[in-house]
């Protein structure tokens, strides 16, 4: 007889059935905690106890991830929270105003708890905000009541903005045809991978060659040759080995993933599966955000449709090869978008990051040999496949073939997502795609999303592009925040700062540290109590912040070192 007899307290039966539901592993943790906060409203200790004991982890363990995640720590049930973003583009279009708004009309209501919420990927919908799953904006700047705002529509884009003058689709054009084949569909039917399985017959060395003669680089940021880390990935031989899909799209200006997802979720499978094929994985996992359940809901269905179409789970035309996708929600946590730190939330950890190397194309997820792609990359190879690689090295700028997805926010007319070749200039882009506001003069862009660069008209000639030197931006997310003379490049860098403090996971002291500090300096500089030596100071700790372990605090620079370099005047100003 044991000496410590197993207790049992209220919620022992409530979480045996949720481990039963999401299954043993330890990665089902995460989802086993999202229920109970939707269902409870908040973790109690006694619960966090309770799924502790019935995953065999330290009680430590499963309250250390309880307080990381912001979808388990803040607000109250899930779909009472109203979440209001504060991420850059609803900040510009008065999100700190409705946000108030919204704590004051709440103070005494027992039905909703409002709170902030990091950028919610609704960009083009900005002021934007969540309640449970419903995705809604943009928010009016005047209220008389909650049930006023609750009232607005709930987003529902099933299709694409209309195509803009001057657009070359190549990855988007497909689901306008869906659309026209299947008018009166409300889900999407089965996509034909005939494609994929033409690939599949002809090997991996020709997926290989595929993505080299694309020069198709990771489209989630960091431009990493794709070609390289599937070959890095295949070269290995062990019998585990993964395809990730990163979705788990947090960075502020960033909405493409969604739209994708939302628009067309086979042509993710479609790419994934190509992917596990080429690197020898048969399983493949999406890490899609929480706050992006409509779009969860989605990929599931399209997974159990490519399932009974005999696409996935079973061996795919006469390849004998078998590959299955299954959906992973996060939590709440941008940092989670961070490969390493994806691969220890997959595992049901904190997300934080690991150090590297290894990196996760050889020790990726459980130890096993992974590959992790962002959305727009996976979806661009079934692209490349399905229409052929001469049509897509056709579409050229002078320096670069094929396209890229970009966003376009912040003081234009029609904000939201289009097409557009690689390797074109910021003028060029502004130009023919930017339909600036009238109001208002063209003052400053941030190019590449949160981490992105400031530039003003001396870069009108500068193209964006992977590659980094004098004559190039980094073109980062495709995202463009475009303002004019009303909003200040230290406003807006104040907000971004404010983004990453709040993100930072607090592993290293740099990042911890140094973000929280550059905020307060601007606030002061803002307040106008600034000084020289405060400026001095905000200016070291940006060459500190490169010290970080990960790419989050190690981007924070980027912006900060081009406000400062084009920008120093307006800085200066407010000694
Ligand atoms: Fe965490 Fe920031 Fe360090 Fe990355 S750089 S590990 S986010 S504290």
């Amino acid at each position: 007889m044991s000496l410590f007899p197993e207790m049992h307290s209220a919620h022992t039966a409530t979480v045996v059935a949720l481990r039963e539901r999401f299954g043993s592993s330890p990665s089902s943790i995460l989802d086993v905690l999202t229920e109970l906060k939707s269902a409870e409203g908040r973790l109690s200790r006694e619960v966090l106890r309770e799924v502790a004991r019935a995953y065999g982890v330290p009680a430590e363990r499963v309250a250390g991830m309880a307080s990381f995640y912001s979808l388990l720590s803040t607000g109250g049930a899930q779909n009472r929270t109203l979440r209001i973003c504060d991420g850059v583009a609803c900040w510009m279009k008065g999100a700190n105003g409705i946000l108030s708004q919204c704590e004051s009309l709440a103070s005494d209501s027992k039905e909703i708890t409002v709170t902030r919420n990091s950028c919610l990927g609704l960009c083009d919908k900005a002021p934007a905000a969540l309640l449970g799953e419903r995705q809604f904006g943009p928010l009016p700047d005047e209220f008389e009541s909650l049930e006023q705002l609750l009232a607005l529509n709930t987003l529902e884009p099933k299709r694409l903005p209309p195509e803009r003058p001057h657009e070359t689709r190549f990855v988007l054009r497909r689901p306008t045809e869906f659309f026209r084949k299947y008018p009166d569909s409300d889900g999407f039917p089965p996509a034909d991978y005939r494609h994929i399985l033409r690939m599949i017959e002809a090997g991996p060395s020709d997926i290989f060659a595929l993505l080299e003669s694309a020069d198709l680089h990771g489209l989630g940021g960091a431009g990493y040759p794709t070609s390289r880390k599937w070959r890095q990935t295949a070269a290995l031989s062990a019998e585990l080995k993964y395809v990730i899909c990163n979705a788990d799209e947090s960075e502020p200006l960033s909405i493409k993933d969604r739209s994708l997802m939302d628009v067309d979720p086979h042509r993710l499978l479609e790419g994934m599966l190509l992917a596990g094929f080429a690197v020898g994985a048969r399983l493949g996992i999406i890490y899609i955000r929480g706050e992006y359940e409509p779009q969860a809901r989605k990929l599931e269905q399209a997974i159990e449709e490519a399932r009974i179409a005999g696409w996935l789970g079973q061996p795919v035309g006469g390849s004998g090869f078998s590959f299955d996708i299954h959906v992973h929600r996060g939590a709440g946590a941008y940092i989670c978008g961070e490969e390493t730190a994806l691969l220890e939330s997959l595992e049901g950890k904190r997300g934080e990051p690991r150090p590297r190397p290894p990196y996760p194309v050889e020790v990726g997820l459980n130890g096993a040999p992974t590959i992790v792609n962002n959305v727009e990359t996976l979806v661009m190879t079934s692209a490349i496949c399905e229409y052929g690689i001469d049509v897509f090295r056709a579409i050229r700028t002078e320096h670069a073939v094929g396209t890229k997805l970009y966003g376009l926010f912040g003081h234009v007319k029609h904000p939201g997502l289009f097409e557009a070749p690689r390797g074109l200039k910021l003028g060029e882009l502004l130009e023919r795609y930017g339909d600036l506001s009238e109001d208002a003069a063209f003052s400053f862009a941030l190019i590449g999303g949160a981490a992105g660069t400031f530039a003003d008209r001396s870069r009108w000639n500068h193209r964006l592009d992977f590659v980094h030197n004098e004559t190039t931006i980094p073109m980062g997310t495709g995202a463009v925040l475009v303002c004019n003379s009303s909003v200040s490049v230290p406003a807006v860098l104040r907000q971004l700062l404010h983004f990453f403090e709040v993100e930072s996971c607090g592993k290293c002291t740099p990042c911890r540290v140094g973000t929280s500090e550059a905020r307060q300096l601007l606030d002061q500089l803002l307040t106008g109590q600034g000084t020289t030596a405060d400026l001095a100071r905000f200016e070291a700790l940006s060459r500190t912040l490169k010290l970080s372990l990960c790419g989050l605090g190690t981007s924070v620079p980027i912006p900060v070192a081009s406000a400062l370099r084009h920008f120093r005047n307006q800085f200066e100003a407010l000694i």
